[in-house]
């Protein structure tokens, strides 16, 4: 039996696959639209294609022994997302509804759903819990909780159960330095503010001075990649021996970072200063995300590694390796 692994050329998904290949047979599905095939591993077994491709899915599905699905393939920009939701619903929600039509069809019953924290919108407490109300403030929030609900709707009706996990930000590259975070264009914190402390951009801007914070500057709950490709392999796990089933659980370090505090951790371990200025806010930030993940902590006894300054660390010795991504 294999793990189909959609999106595993991407960020997340590669370094979940760098996990999994140690103990199963892996076959990845990626577009390589975001993706890069440099970060996937040579143990498995590639397959360039859409998601939204029913016959490439069928192919899929009939060629391998999937038991499972962990699904990574999606578009991840809340600022993006507010400028062109269209692609969001196209490729998030549409995409991922055949794919789910398509693991039905094939007998596939076992799903791990990439969520996001942006499914909370502005929530109405410091440290968010599962329970914490949904309302999404951005299209990218909105196609990700689509899902969820879409997943609650099925697993009764179908021989179909799935583990929700709602990451707050990733963040970090692999401990080897071998993968790391490569976007193009990349809007992400941690890698703009490294790539800028090389000497590979101007300056940073930060995006909003004035919200309701303790430095003005949003707050956020950053994760290590690898901590964040350990809950997969749990969740799936926790399928497998019934220990969980049909569950959301939120992933992060229960300790928020504002964009002035990562910027000063960055500098400390590039020894390096950095030019800020500050600008707008972005569409779509809520002012603070930080996390409770105490459920999954006791359900499938997942613990993160990493704090932040283990974080930047990692990142840094990735992006010193590599060219500009
Ligand atoms: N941010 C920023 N400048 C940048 C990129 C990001 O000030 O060049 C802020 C962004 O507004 C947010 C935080 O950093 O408050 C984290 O943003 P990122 O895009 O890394 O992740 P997101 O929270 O959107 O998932």
């Amino acid at each position: 039996m294999s793990i189909l692994v959609c999106g595993g050329a991407g960020y997340i998904g590669s370094h979940t696959v760098k996990e999994l290949i140690e103990k199963y047979e892996v076959v990845v599905l990626d577009n390589l639209s975001t993706g890069y095939s440099f970060l996937l591993d040579d143990r498995v077994n590639f397959v360039n294609g859409d998601l939204g491709d029913e016959a490439v899915l069928d192919r899929v599905f009939t060629e391998n022994q999937i038991d499972a699905v962990f699904h990574f393939a999606a578009n991840s920009l809340v600022g993006e997302s507010v400028q062109n939701p269209l692609k969001y619903y196209g490729n998030n929600v549409q995409a991922t509804i055949t794919l789910l039509k398509k693991m039905v069809e094939h007998g596939v019953g076992k799903f791990i759903f990439s969520s996001t924290a942006a499914t909370y919108g502005i929530p109405d407490t410091n440290l968010i819990t599962e329970e914490t109300a949904t309302n999404p403030i951005n299209p990218y929030g909105h196609s990700k909780l689509v899902i969820e609900q879409i997943l609650a709707s099925i697993a009764p009706v179908h021989d179909f159960q799935y583990i929700v996990l709602r990451y707050f930000n990733a963040a970090g590259a692999h401990v080897s330095g071998e993968i790391g975070e490569s976007h193009d264009p990349e809007t992400h914190l941690i890698p703009i503010i490294l790539q800028h402390l090389l000497g590979q951009r101007e300056k940073i801007s930060v995006f909003g001075s004035d919200y309701e914070t303790n430095d003005g500057t949003c707050v956020r709950d950053y994760i290590h990649v690898t901590d964040l490709a350990n809950a997969h392999i749990l969740a799936y796990e926790g399928l497998v021996d019934g220990t969980a089933s049909n569950e959301i659980y939120n992933l992060g370090n229960g300790a928020g970072y504002s964009v002035k505090e990562v910027i000063e951790v960055c500098e400390q371990i590039a020894g390096k200063s950095a030019v800020i200025e500050y600008a707008d806010r972005r569409a779509g930030d809520p002012a603070v995300l930080v996390a409770s993940s105490a459920k999954i902590e006791k359900e499938l006894g997942w613990k993160p590694q990493f704090k932040l300054d283990e974080i930047v660390d990692t990142a840094w010795k990735w992006h010193e390796r590599i060219p500009m991504s």
